[in-house]
């Protein structure tokens, strides 16, 4: 047992705990990706009547490359078999991002793998992760809400479905932020969802989703994105670089997929972020699949911090603009004015002894 709070830290564990609790806005989160080991045991064991072994679970979130990686987003859906369980589930998955820091989370939630694995309706799956969002509001007083994927794979027609369906719970009041877009994208072009983005930015929704190679961030230019997912494999395109900068677009970037491999660039995802931040593109950092990225919140502010040697008002900067470039729905602004106190104290004094009166 060591002495509570006896002694001054030095600078780089103060650097760390500044980087654990400074709050956070989450941008870039898959619920499906956010199926956690013990989850997976537990709804392993329900199904089928047995504990699965400790290499069931090592291979589950092995890493083994793209088309191994969609699998295990498939499976975490076929699990969440009905919508009770995936109301219950999403509870899991936002109460851990919670606990990792995350005090806005805008939660991506792709409707067509429930359908498709589980055979639930997309707007009984819709209904039930936002119902999971709605009772975090009032429990944790988290802001934020779900982002509607659109499925790559799926096309055009599915696509529109599926924007019909965030249109249609966005004018009941529910708390639905925008639409993005995922799915395999080395197996489907984005060029076939431009009708559905169409439809949701006339309707007023926001527009976010995974662009990868610099024909997917020139569609998301074209269609005019008010975000990016990823999209940093462009920072040795300048022209592309001006026209985000142009545009305003933010980018989410989420290190520690960069750092397993599973985005391909002729230049590293350090580099990257230096061209692009110098440029005035804004970064926002993001876990993307906290689960079978083994990361968090925390751990990934931790990384970026690391690999490219930020300071205390690098990290702290780095968390205020995750809120600046939120989806705010009404009323939030309080909640968020607190949380950008918080970073300004935390700043000054990581461990929070002002705050605790001492
Ligand atoms: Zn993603």
């Amino acid at each position: 047992m060591s002495e509570h709070g006896a002694g001054a830290a030095s600078a780089d564990d103060r650097l760390v705990l500044l980087a654990r609790r400074l709050p956070k806005a989450e941008l870039h989160m898959h619920l499906t990706g956010s199926l956690s080991p013990a989850e997976f045991i537990r709804f392993t064991t329900l199904d089928e009547g047995r504990d699965p072994s400790h290499a069931d679970v090592a291979r589950a979130y092995d890493n083994r490359g793209p088309e191994k990686f969609f699998t295990d987003l498939d499976r975490a859906a076929r699990l969440w078999s009905d919508p009770a369980r995936l109301a219950e589930a999403a509870t899991r998955v936002i109460d851990s991002a919670f606990d990792h820091g995350a005090r806005h989370l805008e939660l991506l939630c792709t409707p067509s793998l429930s359908r498709q694995q589980a055979g639930i309706p997309i707007l009984t799956s819709l209904k039930a992760v936002e119902a999971a969002f709605e009772s975090a509001r009032g429990r944790l007083g988290l802001t934020g809400g779900v982002v509607v994927e659109l499925h790559r794979p799926d096309g055009a027609e599915g696509a529109l479905e599926v924007v019909e369906a965030a249109i249609v719970l966005r004018d009941r009041g529910l708390g639905i932020l925008g639409v993005g877009n995922d799915g395999n994208h080395r197996l489907a072009p984005l060029e076939p969802l431009a009708p559905a983005y169409r439809r949701a930015k006339e309707a007023g929704l926001r527009l976010t989703g995974h662009a990868m190679s610099p024909d997917d961030v020139l569609f998301a230019l074209d269609i005019g994105f008010d975000r990016i997912d990823h999209g940093w494999a462009i920072a040795n395109h300048p022209q592309i670089v001006s026209r985000i900068v142009d545009a305003g677009t933010t980018l989410t970037f989420t290190p520690m997929a960069y750092t397993l491999g599973g985005h391909r660039s002729s230049i590293s995802w350090e580099q990257a972020h230096r061209i692009l931040s110098e440029a005035g593109v804004p970064l926002v950092i993001g876990t993307d699949d906290p689960a079978l990225h083994h990361t968090d919140l925390t751990h990934s502010y931790e990384l970026m911090m690391r690999r490219l040697g930020w300071n205390s008002a690098q990290l702290s900067d780095a968390a205020r603009l995750s809120f600046q470039k939120r989806w705010a729905l009404d009323g939030d602004e309080a909640a968020v004015a607190a949380h950008l106190a918080e970073i300004d104290r935390l700043e000054v004094d990581p461990r929070g002894s002002d705050i605790a009166g001492g």
